[in-house]
């Protein structure tokens, strides 16, 4: 897609700051939520109506009149896209179906992990609601078209059994993935939570088979804490970059 259409913005949400991102195709007013975690009346306040706190970042329209200037009164949404099953990143899943009645996303390979939301946030003294079932399947490879977005999913086990990346290409400047807890700014995801199937080997592994192959110049979103680029982990991370390999 095109750099001037891609509106991003990151929500920081919950009691362990994870990033849920709102992606919008300004051509169509097409719109996806990956990571439907927490402080879901947040998002929606500002997804439908531009009212409540907003984002903590954004590259794009912030209120109506802006976003008319691009030929749309409102957003479409049109699906919720998943990197993975904590409760951090899919527990309000419920409330964003409730509000959207739209398909949600996520592998397989999570599912289980996924029936588990509740008790594995009561761990952290969290109530969530009773846990969403996906009724769409992400596969690595696979080209998902939603609505006027072509998403490339990276299936990237390692920190979950089923954890996926998902990257949006730019012609004409950065691409974009979102990694959820896979790859983090000088780090990498935990892989010693319970239930969860994790392995450094194997994430390790589908870091460097399926990451750092991408455009160096692409814009990593990680779960947690501020963003990084490809090109950057791959030179400098100390778990998985190359130089210490
Ligand atoms: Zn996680
Ligand atoms: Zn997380």
């Amino acid at each position: 897609m095109k750099k001037d259409n891609l509106w991003i913005e990151s929500f920081v949400v919950g009691a362990l700051s994870m990033r849920c991102s709102v992606i919008t195709d300004l051509s169509s007013g097409d719109t996806v939520i990956i990571d439907g975690g927490a402080e879901s009346s947040r998002i929606i306040d500002w997804i439908n109506g531009f009212s409540g706190q907003g984002p903590d970042w954004s590259n794009g329209p912030k209120n109506h009149q802006e976003l008319s200037q691009h030929g749309i009164s409102n957003r479409n949404v049109i699906a919720l896209v998943n990197t993975h099953a904590h409760f951090d990143h899919s527990g309000e899943i419920p409330y964003l179906l409730n509000e959207y009645n739209v398909s949600w996303y996520l592998h397989k390979d999570d599912f289980y992990l996924q029936s588990l939301v509740q008790s594995s946030a009561r761990r952290w003294g969290f109530e969530l609601p009773e846990p969403a079932i996906a009724d769409e399947l992400l596969h690595d490879g696979m080209e998902l078209k939603l609505g006027s977005f072509t998403f490339k999913i990276l299936h990237t086990p390692g920190h979950t059994l089923g954890g996926c990346c998902i990257l949006v290409d730019v012609e004409d400047g950065n691409s974009h993935i979102f990694v959820g807890d896979t790859l983090f700014a000088g780090s990498v995801g935990r892989t010693d939570l319970p239930n969860s199937g994790g392995d450094f080997e194997l994430l390790a592994n589908s870091i460097i088979t399926k990451l750092w192959p991408l455009d160096p110049s692409t814009i990593v979103h990680p779960g947690h804490g501020p963003k990084t680029t490809i090109g950057t982990e791959k030179t400098s991370n100390p778990f998985v970059g190359v130089s210490n390999l």
